[in-house]
């Protein structure tokens, strides 16, 4: 039988573990925490990472929890409109998920074939000519015929095999939160909130719906993220809290309801980060198959697309699709470069729209908000446009 080792369980890799135990491989996940976990928040899924859920077979479960973005508009501080909100075609709209809703979808379509080992820090990676490749945690090792490096920006099997590629702070930190729809501010009952850009900072708000209400997540709620140039604040979140509802003081409805509604354990810091250059390679032979990068571990990027959770999903597929026949040997040789050759461009593609995104952001400074704000009326639609359609253009390999 087939055998793969996955390095981490975060979205990315638990998409990939499943695929792969799915069709016939034996799969161990290998999982750094004590026990594997989904994120406090949310994430918005775009067409092409919706696309690839469905090409790993969990459209199912991600009907249950996604609720359609219906306002995607984006607005200045001043409640001007940069980007007037359009109706968006339900097969194109965008959907907000929990991730804790996600993340159990994600361990349904795992099954019981799979042997997932948590407490294992993967510290180093084997790639020989002639051996299987394989992972070490200490003094254990996991041979397989495919490695699949799913563990995130901080990789320690990237930093071994792509070591040109280094993690840097992108200038920003986020902070989020799901606000529970008991708790929700009332002006947030027929509004779904959209996009609010200023001077270095920026916030997006989106609502998960009413608990249990029909066609709307598992777990209802608001969620908001809000974007601040700098670097993390060491203060307590109590103080992060008060921060935050002065520096959006002012900035059109919801937000500053939303702020007040939001309690300081609801509020999840964290730096901003990505990787320069991007590796020269996603895939690195050894033995009868070998090594791939797959989610943060081969592209972190920062979150302005939305766009690295739904590339950790294309990936999966891609990588699913590539190696379905292949046994291994010289086929699943050839599938990881066919993999390599399908999601470097892709992947660069993606961070340099993002970067452009980056670089309208976190314009600082008088003059320089003065000329962005005059261009971001023709520039920021067109950017989001060519952003959401290269996104967007994605399709599962057949
Ligand atoms: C503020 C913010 C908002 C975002 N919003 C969106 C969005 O709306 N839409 C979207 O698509 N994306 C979004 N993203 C990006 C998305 O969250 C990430 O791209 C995605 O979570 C990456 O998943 P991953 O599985 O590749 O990595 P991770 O989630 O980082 O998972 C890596 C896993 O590997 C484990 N691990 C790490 N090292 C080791 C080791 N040595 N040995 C064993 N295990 C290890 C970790 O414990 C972890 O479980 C956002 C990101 C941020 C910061």
């Amino acid at each position: 039988m087939r055998t793969a080792v996955v390095v981490g369980a975060g979205i990315g890799g638990l998409a990939a573990a499943g695929a792969l135990a799915r069709s016939g491989w034996q799969v161990t996940l290998l999982e750094r925490a004590d026990r594997v976990r989904p994120g406090r928040t949310a994430l918005v899924l775009w067409p092409n990472g919706i696309r690839a859920l469905r090409a790993l077979g969990l459209g199912d479960g991600l009907d249950a929890i996604g609720t359609p973005l219906a306002e995607t508009g984006v607005r200045r501080p001043d409640g001007h409109w940069l980007v007037q909100p359009r109706p968006v075609a339900p097969h194109r709209a965008p959907v907000v998920v929990h991730r804790e809703d996600l993340h159990d979808a994600l361990i349904a379509g795992l099954g019981d074939r799979l042997d997932i080992r948590t407490g294992v820090q993967v510290d180093d990676v084997r790639t020989g000519e002639t051996e299987r490749p394989a992972v070490t945690a200490g003094r254990q090792v996991f041979p397989a015929d495919l490695v699949i490096a799913a563990d995130g920006t901080d990789s320690a099997v990237r930093a071994r095999l792509a070591p040109e590629s280094a993690v840097v702070s992108s200038g920003c930190t986020a902070w989020r939160a799901v606000i529970p729809w008991f708790r929700a501010p009332k002006s947030m009952a027929g509004r779904v909130g959209g996009e609010t850009l200023g001077a270095g900072y920026r916030f997006v708000a989106a609502s998960l719906g009413e608990r249990g209400s029909s066609g709307a997540s598992s777990r209802g709620g608001v969620y908001w993220v809000a974007t601040a140039a700098g670097a993390p604040r060491p203060e307590p979140p109590a103080t992060q809290l008060a921060l935050l509802r002065r520096w959006y003081a002012g900035w059109p409805e919801p937000i500053s309801d939303l702020l007040a509604a939001t309690e300081p354990d609801d509020l999840v810091q964290q730096e901003v980060r990505e990787l320069r250059p991007l590796p020269r390679s996603y895939a690195f032979a050894a033995g009868p198959g070998g090594v791939v990068l797959l989610g943060d571990a081969a592209h972190a990027m920062p979150h302005h697309l939305g766009q690295g959770a739904c590339l950790a999903f294309e990936d999966a597929a891609t990588l699913a699709a590539a190696v379905r026949d292949a046994a291994p040997g010289l086929a699943l040789r050839r599938a990881i470069e066919g993999y390599d050759r399908e999601r470097r461009p892709r992947a660069a593609t993606m961070v340099r729209q993002t970067r452009r995104m980056s670089a309208v952001l976190q314009t600082r400074g008088r003059l320089a908000l003065r000329a962005r704000d005059a261009a971001l009326g023709q520039i920021t639609p067109r950017l989001l446009g060519n952003a959401a359609s290269t996104a967007a253009q994605w399709r599962p390999p057949a």
